[in-house]
């Protein structure tokens, strides 16, 4: 599973850190990074509640 963020959505609100701090991280000015290239199994999970937790889905699955 990889994940990516589309930046143009993205607000920086940061539930995706919040959900999945293996695969999210924010970046200097706040907004959402994929930290992976693919996401461990172990973590999908949590990928998966990020991404369903983002309030402008700016998060896809790929
Ligand atoms: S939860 Fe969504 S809007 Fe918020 S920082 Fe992450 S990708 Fe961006």
């Amino acid at each position: 599973m990889k994940v990516v963020i589309d930046a143009a959505v993205c607000d920086g609100k940061g539930y995706c850190k919040r959900f999945a701090p293996e695969v999210f991280a924010l970046d200097e000015w706040g907004y959402g990074e994929v930290l992976v290239d693919e996401v461990p199994p172990e973590y999908e999970a949590n990928a998966r509640a990020a991404l369903e937790a983002c309030p402008l889905q700016a998060i896809k699955a790929v």
